[in-house]
């Protein structure tokens, strides 16, 4: 329930991970982070994977679809912003689907902002 409440109001969602609600619910051209998951047997969502797209979220969710059933999303006008959010929801939430800590684009100098990675 902590989880629930923590991350909405971080994301927005839950929204189907279907092409028309991708479609409807995300600008084109804009980074951003995203967590996906499904609703669990008591209405919650549930983590299973976390992500950020430094350039073009919409397209990085499209590729996405087949392999949850849901997800939450944030557009950022930054990409270190992105890439801090999803530092964070892996920090927080350490999904199933995540083994590695997020990584950086190349050339890029920032820290995750909770271990400094
Ligand atoms: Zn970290």
């Amino acid at each position: 329930m902590m989880q629930n409440e923590l991350i909405g109001a971080g994301l927005r969602g839950p929204f189907a991970l279907a092409r028309d609600t991708i479609d409807e619910e995300l600008v084109d051209q804009c980074p951003g982070a995203y967590a996906l998951g499904f609703i669990d047997n008591m209405g919650r969502f549930a983590i299973t994977y976390v992500g950020s797209a430094g350039e073009d979220l919409k397209s990085k969710l499209r590729a996405h679809i087949g392999t949850a059933s849901q997800f939450k999303f944030r557009h950022f006008t930054d990409q270190q912003k992105a890439f801090e959010k999803e530092c964070e929801l892996f920090h927080q939430f350490m999904p199933r689907g995540n083994f590695l800590h997020p990584s950086r684009p190349q050339g890029a100098n920032w820290t995750c902002p909770r271990c400094r990675r």
